[in-house]
C-alpha cells in the first residue's frame, strides 16, 4: 500500500499543516501540551531541546515535522535495537521510513543510500558512529534535509549516567550543517546536563522545552514485605491478570526463582540477568516485546531500550538503591499512557541489605556518602505518609502539590501517630543494651520478656526493662523500621544485625525534635476503594469488555506474526481500548478512533470492525 505526502511548505498545503498531518497520519485528534509549539518551532527552522517524560509524546515532535519538512529526517538514536521497531511503527503509517546500522548487511545499506539520494525517504534513522562516517556525511550534504533529531540526547553528556562518547562528535554535524534545525530530545536532563547538551549541540536557550515530570497515569503503591511471592502473585491476579509486566528483584537467583514459580501458578514469565547468555537474554527480551502478556522477571540488567508502550505494571521486590533508579524503572510502565501500576514491596530487610551492599562497596568515601544519601531519600519515599508522586517530584526540584488521588496514601491515606515517646524508648534501650543486639531482643526488652537473652545478658534489670508494654512486638518492630529508614538507626551489616543510634538520635533523645510514625495497615486490608483520574480512555472493565479488548489483542497479535512486527505498531492499547469503548460499526466511526490514520484505516479497518461484529453477535 502506498502512501505518499505532499511535501509541499505548510501554508500552501492544507493537507500538510500540522494539525492535518496528525489525524490523517497518526491517527489523533489533538496535540499533547507543548508539542505543538514545539513543532510549530521546528517547522519554522528553529532549533530545540526538548525535555518530557517517558511516553509523553516526544516522537511525534520530530517526526512530525519530518514528514511536512521538504527533504529527509535524520534521526540519531543510540538503541541499534529499537531502530527497526521505530521504523516498522511508520512504515504502519504510511511514512517512508529506514535506518541504518551496522545490523543491517551492506546491500541492504545501499539500497537505503540510495532511496536518499532519490528523496525516496521522509525519515531515516542512523547510529551516531555511521552519522558521522565521512562518506555518509558527504551524502547528507548532497541531499535536502528536513532537520536532525537527537534522540536520547542525554548521552552527550558525560555527568548523565548513560554518556556515549560517540554522541560527543555530533556537535560536528551542527558546524557542518548549521541551517538545518537540530532537535535534541530526552526524558532525564537535570540542569547540569541540559546545559551540557544545549552548549555541544550549540542550541539556544530560547528553544528550550521541559515538561514536568509527573507520569500521571502510573499508580504509585508500596506494600510492607511479609510474603512477597503470595503479594505479587495477588497483586497480579487482582489487577492484572494477562498484562504484560516487568517485575525486579535484585539478585540473579532470586530471579530466577520468581519466574520459575510465577510460571507454576500458571502465568508466563522469563528471567532476564547479565548470568544468562546473550542469545537467551536476547530471545527473553524479544519475546517481552513480540508478545501479549509475558511477564519478565529481572534484574536492573534488564530496560535499556525497553520502548514496549504497553507495560501495563513494574513491580519491585525489592528495593532501589536511589529515587532516580526507582523513577527510571517504574517510568517503563504505561508509556501508552492508559493506566498502569508501580507497585514495590518493602521491608527492614532491604534497608540492611541495600546498606550491606553499599558498605562493602570499594568506592570511595565520598562516593559511599553520596550514595548513602540517595538510599535515605529511597527509603523516605517507603515510608512517607505523604502523596508518594508529591515526594518524587519534590525530590527532583519539581513543585508539585499533592494529592494526586492516583498513590497509595491518596487513595487510602495513612494514619500518623505521633512517636516521639516510643522513639526515646527504643533509643535508650538499644543504647543501655550496648548497642549490641537486633530487633528482636531489643523488642523482648521494651515489653519486659524474660527470654533466656535476657536473663543471660540480666536486662531485667535495666530501667528500660518492660517499658513499652503499649505497643505489640509488631508495632515496636514498625517503630524501629521506620527509625532504621529514617536514619537514626543503623543496622550493623557486618555482624549479627546489632543496632546502633547515629548522631541524629541526639535531639530526639532530648526532646527537642518530634518522630511521626506511620501506622501499617492491618494485615488484610479491606477492598481499597479505587478512585483514579479518569483517563480519555479508560481499560475495559466489565467481563464482557475485557473479553472483547482480548480478541481484538489477538487480531492484533496474528496481523503482527503475519507482518513480523511488534503488536503495538499495528495499534497500540489505547485504540483497542477505543475500540471496545465506543464499538464503531462502520469505516467512518472507525476511522474516529484516536490512533486510526487512512492507512490503518484502509489496512485494518474492516477485519476489526468485523471482529467487533462477530463479538457482538455471539453475546449473550
Ligand atoms: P516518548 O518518546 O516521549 O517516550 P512516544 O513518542 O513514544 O513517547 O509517545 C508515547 C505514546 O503517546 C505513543 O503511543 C504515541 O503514539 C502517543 N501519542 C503521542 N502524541 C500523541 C497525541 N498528540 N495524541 C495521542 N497520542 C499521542
Ligand atoms: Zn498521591
Amino acid at each position: 500500500m502506498e502512501f505518499s505526502f505532499p511535501k509541499e511548505p505548510a501554508t500552501e498545503a492544507p493537507r500538510a499543516n500540522p494539525r492535518n498531518i496528525l489525524k490523517l497520519v497518526f491517527g489523533y485528534d489533538a496535540f499533547r501540551p507543548s508539542q505543538e509549539a514545539i513543532i510549530e518551532r521546528v517547522l519554522g527552522g528553529d532549533h530545540a531541546l526538548v525535555i518530557m517524560p517517558t511516553g509523553g509524546g516526544k516522537s511525534l515532535c520530530y517526526q512530525l515535522p519530518a514528514l511536512i519538512r521538504p527533504g529527509v529526517g535524520v534521526i540519531v538514536s543510540p538503541l541499534i535495537s529499537l531502530m527497526q521497531d521505530q521504523v516498522d511503527a511508520l512504515l504502519q503509517l504510511g511514512a517512508r521510513a529506514a535506518f541504518l546500522n551496522s545490523s543491517l548487511p551492506r546491500p541492504k545499506q545501499r539500497v537505503v543510500e540510495q532511496q536518499l539520494r532519490d528523496g525516496a525517504l521522509d525519515l531515516v534513522y542512523v547510529a551516531p558512529e555511521r552519522l558521522m562516517k565521512p562518506a555518509f556525511l558527504d551524502l547528507l550534504k548532497e541531499i535536502d534535509l528536513a532537520l536532525f533529531a537527537i534522540d536520547e540526547a542525554h548521552c552527550i553528556s558525560q555527568w548523565g549516567h548513560d554518556f556515549r562518547p560517540e554522541y560527543l562528535q555530533l556537535s560536528e554535524i551542527r558546524h557542518r550543517f548549521p541551517d538545518v534545525p537540530c532537535i535534541a530530545v530526552t526524558a532525564t536532563a537535570d540542569g547540569p546536563t541540559r546545559d551540557e547538551i544545549l552548549k555541544r549541540l550549540r542550541l539556544p536557550a530560547e528553544g528550550v522545552f521541559a515538561t514536568g515530570f509527573d507520569r500521571p497515569n502510573i499508580r504509585y503503591t508500596v506494600v510492607l514485605k511479609k510474603n512477597p511471592k503470595q503479594q505479587l502473585l495477588r497483586f497480579i491476579e487482582n489487577e492484572h491478570t494477562g498484562d504484560a509486566g516487568i517485575v525486579y528483584c535484585l539478585s540473579r537467583k532470586k530471579v530466577e526463582d520468581v519466574a520459575a514459580w510465577l510460571c507454576e501458578q500458571g502465568h508466563e514469565a522469563v528471567p532476564y540477568h547479565a548470568g544468562l547468555s546473550s542469545k537467551q537474554r536476547q530471545s527473553n527480551q524479544e519475546r517481552f516485546l513480540r508478545e501479549e502478556g509475558l511477564i519478565v522477571v529481572a534484574t536492573i540488567a534488564f530496560g535499556m531500550g525497553i520502548d514496549k508502550p504497553n507495560v501495563r505494571f513494574v513491580a519491585h521486590l525489592d528495593v532501589p538503591r536511589s529515587v532516580e533508579s526507582y523513577y527510571q524503572e517504574t517510568g517503563r510502565a504505561g508509556r501508552d499512557s492508559l493506566p498502569a501500576d508501580a507497585w514495590m514491596t518493602y521491608s527492614l530487610g532491604d534497608v540492611v541489605a541495600m546498606r550491606k551492599i553499599l558498605e562493602n562497596s570499594n568506592a570511595g568515601q565520598k562516593h559511599q556518602w553520596v550514595e548513602q544519601h540517595k538510599l535515605n531519600a529511597m527509603f523516605g519515599y517507603c515510608e512517607t505518609t505523604a502523596c508518594r508522586r508529591q515526594v518524587v517530584l519534590n525530590y527532583f526540584g519539581e513543585m508539585y502539590q499533592g494529592p494526586c488521588d492516583n498513590c497509595d496514601n491518596c487513595i487510602q491515606p495513612v494514619e500518623t501517630w505521633d512517636g516521639t515517646t516510643a522513639a526515646q524508648k527504643v533509643l535508650s534501650c538499644i543504647y543501655r543494651t550496648g548497642q549490641k543486639f537486633g530487633a528482636g531482643h531489643v523488642v523482648d526488652v521494651l515489653l519486659g520478656k524474660e527470654t533466656d537473652k535476657v536473663q543471660r545478658f540480666r536486662h531485667s534489670r535495666l530501667s528500660t526493662f518492660g517499658i513499652g508494654e503499649e505497643l505489640t512486638a509488631t508495632e515496636w518492630r514498625s517503630v524501629i523500621r521506620q527509625l532504621v529508614a529514617a536514619d537514626y538507626l543503623r543496622v550493623d551489616v557486618a555482624g549479627y544485625g546489632s543496632i546502633r543510634l547515629t548522631k541524629a538520635c541526639g535531639p530526639v533523645l532530648k526532646g527537642e525534635q518530634q518522630v511521626f510514625f506511620r501506622k501499617d495497615p492491618k494485615p488484610e486490608p479491606k477492598k481499597k476503594k479505587v478512585k483514579a483520574p479518569k483517563p480519555e480512555i479508560a481499560l475495559p472493565q466489565t467481563p464482557d469488555d475485557r473479553a472483547l479488548f482480548d480478541a481484538l489483542r489477538t487480531l492484533r497479535l496474528d496481523l503482527a506474526r503475519e507482518q513480523g512486527v511488534p503488536p503495538y505498531v499495528v495499534f497500540n492499547d489505547s485504540t483497542l481500548a477505543a475500540m471496545v469503548q465506543y464499538r464503531p460499526h462502520t469505516l467512518d466511526e472507525f476511522s474516529n478512533l484516536s490512533g486510526v490514520g487512512e492507512v490503518k484505516l484502509q489496512r485494518y479497518g474492516e477485519i476489526f470492525l468485523e471482529a467487533i461484529r462477530i463479538h457482538e453477535s455471539t453475546e449473550a
